[in-house]
């Protein structure tokens, strides 16, 4: 998958395990966009070979939201070597554990505050753009929406690795 660094990067083994009750899109994500990987229904997993410092992302195919891997919107993998001494820092692992380590990595549906859950109770509402402006809300909140109408659109309407999915998740600045 993707990298010619193999003598640079160190490999980097996980399993995706889909937590959530939503179907999910697996992406790579790179500097000039997401590349799609492999979609998973709720509770499957997928185990990923990568390398050190790849970065993963994870989208409901339903509405283009962002989902937790082990409580981030961005997931950065380390060296198996790293997740492997990490485990047996924290307990997880004894010291005989067989090598190479392959991590677990939860997606799960993450801590949203009660703004952020009430705008996607608005959002799946379909309201349209011009009623977005009528809302007696603060500008910033009725712009943040109309992005989550357009990411949602974005999911349901337009390919798997379109761009402006890319975009708006730049845009975001990993809020979702
Ligand atoms: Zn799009």
């Amino acid at each position: 998958m993707a990298s010619r660094n193999r003598h640079r990067l160190d490999d980097a083994f996980y399993r995706f395990k889909n937590c959530s009750r939503f179907t999910v899109n697996v992406y790579w994500s790179t500097p000039s966009g997401l590349v799609y990987y492999n979609c998973l229904a709720s509770e499957q997993f997928l185990d990923v070979n990568t390398y050190e410092t790849h970065t993963w992302v994870f989208v409901n195919v339903e509405n283009g939201n962002r989902l937790w891997a082990d409580g981030c919107f961005e997931f950065c993998a380390n060296s198996w070597k790293k997740e492997l001494s990490l485990a047996k820092e924290s307990g997880l692992l004894d010291e005989s554990h067989l090598e190479p380590f392959r991590k677990l990595v939860k997606i799960t549906y993450p801590m949203h505050n009660l703004t952020h859950l009430a705008m996607e109770a608005v959002r799946d509402t379909n309201i349209s753009f011009e009623d977005v402006d009528k809302l007696e809300i603060p500008v910033t909140l009725q712009s943040d929406l109309r992005k989550m109408i357009l990411t949602k659109r974005c999911a349901q309407l337009h390919n798997r690795e379109c761009n402006c999915l890319t975009k708006l998740f730049k845009i975001f600045n990993h809020q979702f």
